[in-house]
């Protein structure tokens, strides 16, 4: 068949209401919730894309899966098919069951890292930032040039700068950087693809000087496509290879599989080096649990063995990667900036561009991700100086971010063409009435990931 439609690679099977607050209610809410998105209920958000993380729709195979959950303690048969999964795509000898990506963090960060070392990433995603940082560490972004310019186009621009790379070895020391970690795809860089070129040129660098080389791999699967589709000599090999060949030059993988796990929960630490996963199991079972449920029942675990095969679907992922593009598209062509190329899972609307009277201490994308909602009960998420940037320990304005953007996430198999087409019409909207918007303050945060709880006030 040659048409030019990618449609849905499935149809629907259980519908779930959506609630559609008018104009009045909107504004009570972003009032209770202190200007804060996180703040607000479900039931008053139209379209929901603060996050893909857990949001996405399961397949009646997973569902009949979860019936085929064995909720045994110890041994559970659903623990051996998840890590059969697991070690079918990834290859590593220990695989490790969390209740989400942040739990594998905080484990694996905890064996790994000490006070005073340096974690080079691309760029780090806030949990694994706080992760690191919370163990007294350097959490370091070295993302190439271009990698935090939203209009410079490239084909993998979440790659790591390998330069940098060897000159943050040379300038801290070895014996200072625990390991290194590439995000694929990287996710706060605007969910741009690694390409396996870069994962290989990271794996030399970390032979050379013998460092143990890790992945955040919440989007190991749309990160494979992308190299399927824009890397040299990849067009004809399946996802599955791609992916496996990715993870071939790590040592270790976290991944929180409410991404590309097409999980609601779940995650798991997986790694070749025995004396860390032996270090890591022991913390296991102090915060998750025991080494074959690490915080999960029987039948996530079945649910998610199930989910890592359908996420590397061509169809799917075809489908996936368009939708995406699709929405970037359509508000690019009405008005409103972007960062280019779209990423995966996400489209990042470029605040600092659409509202350069508003200085990065007054939370332009904050802004714009707040007037999304009022406008339109759309619900965004700001990835600027709320998120990532610096408060000034003397009461001054906030150091800013690299960038001030608003991700409008995807959830997987959740929203159709018609639910997207309503998005674009409000992105668009606000997009033509950009100098109506005005700056904010905080007047409430905490000490750290502040952006989850802090309250801001209109100024
Ligand atoms: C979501 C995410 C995490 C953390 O995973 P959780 O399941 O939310 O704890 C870590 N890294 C990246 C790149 C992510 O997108």
């Amino acid at each position: 068949m040659d048409y030019n439609t990618i449609i849905e690679p499935f149809r629907i099977h259980t519908v779930q209401a959506i609630d559609l607050p008018d104009l009045e209610a909107r504004e009570a809410a972003l009032e209770r919730a202190g200007n804060n998105l996180f703040g607000l209920h479900a039931d008053e958000v139209i379209i929901d894309l603060l996050t893909d993380s857990g949001t996405g729709a399961m397949s009646s195979e997973q569902w009949a899966g979860m019936m085929r959950g064995d909720e045994t303690y110890a041994g559970s048969r659903s623990f051996f098919r998840f890590e059969e999964a697991v070690q079918n795509i990834t290859g590593f000898d220990h695989v490790i069951p969390t209740h989400q990506g942040r739990a594998a963090e905080k484990i694996l960060f905890s064996v790994a890292v000490k006070d005073g070392d340096v974690v080079p990433n691309n760029t780090h995603f806030d949990t694994t930032r706080a992760n690191v940082e919370y163990q007294g560490a350097e959490a370091r972004d070295i993302v190439i040039p271009g990698g935090t310019d939203p209009a410079t186009i490239l084909p993998f621009k979440g790659n790591m700068d390998i330069g940098a790379l060897r000159e943050t070895i040379a300038e801290v020391g070895v014996e200072n950087v625990p390991l290194v970690m590439i995000t694929v795809t990287n996710n706060s860089g605007g969910g741009q693809p690694v390409s396996m070129a870069n994962l290989r040129e990271a794996r030399d660098v970390c032979d050379e000087y013998g460092i143990p080389f890790f992945l955040d791999a919440c989007r190991f699967a749309e990160n494979a496509w992308f190299i399927k589709t824009r890397e040299d000599g990849y067009a004809d090999s399946t996802p599955m290879e791609i992916a496996q060949e990715m993870f071939s030059y790590a040592d270790g993988a976290t991944m929180s599989a409410k991404k590309d796990g097409l999980g609601n929960i779940g995650g798991f630490l997986a790694l070749n080096n025995s004396t860390w996963a032996q270090e890591a199991r022991n913390l296991l079972i102090l915060t998750e649990g025991f080494p074959t449920y690490g915080g999960l029942a029987g039948y996530d675990l079945e649910a998610l063995a199930v989910g890592l095969m359908e996420v590397l679907d061509e169809n799917y992922l075809r489908y996936r990667i368009r939708s995406t593009e699709y929405l970037a598209e359509t508000v690019l062509a009405g008005g409103m900036p972007i960062v280019q190329p779209p990423g995966g899972h996400a489209v990042y609307l470029d605040a600092a561009a659409l509202l350069p009277h508003v200085p990065p201490h007054q939370y332009p994308a904050q802004s714009l991700a707040i007037e999304l909602y009022r406008a339109g009960g759309v619900r965004g998420v700001e990835i600027g100086t709320v998120m990532f940037g610096r408060r000034d320990p003397d009461g001054g304005p906030d150091e800013p971010a690299a960038m001030e953007l608003v991700r409008l996430a995807i959830p997987r198999r959740t929203y159709t063409q018609s639910h997207i087409d309503y998005v674009a019409e409000v992105v668009i909207d606000v997009a033509s009435r950009a100098e109506e918007l005005g700056g904010y303050e905080i007047v409430e945060q905490a000490p750290w990931l502040r952006h989850f709880t802090a309250r801001l006030k209109r100024l």
